[in-house]
């Protein structure tokens, strides 16, 4: 099986200390052909005022060492970023993305616009308004940033106990995938939803089958993970479809 990771931590974010080499070592070991690695960059004011700007330039290098080193195996290594709600800190994000070669951008809403941090354990589900938010926030990210890949789509839902009726945002999550696919910007299928109480991909089986509906063809795998245990963490029960081909990943730059 062609294994791959495309949303994937380490030490140079904030809330990771896993080493890039413990990481590739056990992807080599699982048979991975892919890994991406990428770091948050989080440019909101209470985000830069917290965890400071890590040293990106550093990174850069080092995973290009990393690759140099694992040359002979037969192991993809990608350096990427997942940049935190690109719309609202967007002309700063461009300017540093511009100094950095990178291979993959991923584009992630982690706040709302009432200051909620979606992708940490809420107290209580989201509520109506604040959905809307969420959802169109992802819609202004993919209509307005430069990302190959959304990520985390439903992210606030990890936390959930059960699937929520969501039938009321059909019409902004079909406007999501729309603009998706004109811009050629590929759907996560995040499973860190499996490793917490939630046990669902995300976005859920239902919705992918609507992206795929209007044409979506293009997705990416991620773990999300922030440390070693979590890499590889129920793999084996992703949907059957996604290995048995008509689907696509991205090309990367
Ligand atoms: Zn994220
Ligand atoms: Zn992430």
């Amino acid at each position: 099986m062609n294994k791959v990771d495309y949303h994937l931590h380490t030490e140079y974010s904030y809330d990771s200390k896993l080493k890039a080499e413990d990481l590739i070592v056990k992807a080599i070991q699982l048979n991975y052909s892919l890994i991406a690695i990428t770091e948050h960059l989080d440019l909101l004011p209470q985000e830069l005022s917290a965890f400071g700007l890590p040293p990106f330039k550093k990174y850069v290098r080092r995973m290009k060492e990393l690759r140099e080193k694992c040359a002979s195996e037969a192991l993809c290594i990608v350096c990427g970023i997942e940049v935190g709600d690109f719309h609202r800190v967007r002309l700063q994000a461009n300017d540093l993305l511009a100094e950095l070669d990178l291979e993959l951008r991923l584009g992630a809403v982690h706040f709302l616009s009432d200051h909620t941090n979606v992708a940490i354990p809420l107290p209580k589900p989201l509520d109506q308004d604040q959905t809307v938010d969420y959802y169109r926030q992802n819609l202004t990210l993919v209509e307005t940033c430069d990302i190959d890949v959304l990520a985390h789509l439903g992210v606030h839902k990890r936390y959930y106990s059960a699937a929520p009726d969501e039938s009321d945002f059909h019409g902004l999550l079909k406007d999501i995938f729309q603009t998706m696919i004109e811009r050629r910007i590929a759907l996560e299928i995040n499973f860190s939803g499996l490793r917490k109480r939630y046990n669902r991909i995300l976005p859920e089986p239902e919705q992918i089958e609507l992206y795929r509906e209007l044409g979506g063809n293009l997705f990416t795998l991620g773990s999300d993970a922030h440390q070693l245990e979590d890499f590889d963490a129920h793999y084996e029960s992703l949907p059957g479809w996604l290995f048995g081909g008509g689907i696509r990943f991205p090309a990367l730059s």
